[in-house]
């Protein structure tokens, strides 16, 4: 079902309120007027931590072989059987371009070295932050891993405009196209 941009941002912010325990010491979360910060936050009645509701980040790669952006088709939700550019959660102890090459090798087996960023999406409605990189293919062959359907090369008059997954998809592949353009 889909519902409007203002409705997801309110069901967004609802849901982090619903979170109930300190993940620091387990007490009960309290919604309190903190005044240094001039808003509500959630803070544990017991060690007086404030839990923030931070995004996420994503980072991923366009690979480009032969002229042509690899695509994988994804086997899980949300936006199961539509397309993507290969990327996924960045880890702690990685860095933002490790975290890209490392989702590539496991989505689309293919080894990459990520180049210079495309671009950073982020909408009011999502609670993850997607970062994009242009890379250099420097090993493996394009195979679908686990979270994958099948992997496959667009065109840049074939990409599935009305199959992709994320408006970061849509944006980093119209940004990448913009580039295409310009040769860079
Ligand atoms: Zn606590």
């Amino acid at each position: 079902m889909k519902i409007g941009k203002r409705k997801a941002v309110k069901r967004l912010r609802q849901e982090g309120w619903r979170v109930r325990f300190c993940c620091e010491c387990g007490g009960r979360l309290e919604r309190l007027f903190v005044a240094a910060e001039g808003k509500e936050r959630l803070v544990c009645a017991d060690c007086g931590r404030i839990t923030y509701l931070d995004p996420k980040v994503s980072a991923g790669t366009v690979p480009v072989i032969g002229g042509r952006v690899l695509l994988a088709r994804r086997a899980i939700e949300p936006g199961r059987g539509l397309w993507v550019f290969p990327g996924g959660y960045m880890e702690r102890g990685e860095t933002v371009p490790q975290a890209a090459e490392r989702e590539t090798l496991e989505e689309v087996g293919l080894k990459v070295r990520a180049t210079r960023p495309l671009g950073v999406y982020s909408y009011p409605d999502s609670s993850v932050v997607v970062i994009v990189y242009h890379c250099d293919v420097v090993g493996g062959e394009p195979v679908a891993g686990s979270e994958t359907l099948e992997v496959r090369l667009f065109g840049r008059d074939e990409i599935p405009w009305d199959r992709l997954a994320f408006p970061s998809t849509r944006d980093a592949l119209r940004d990448l196209l913009a580039r295409w353009d310009d040769g860079k």
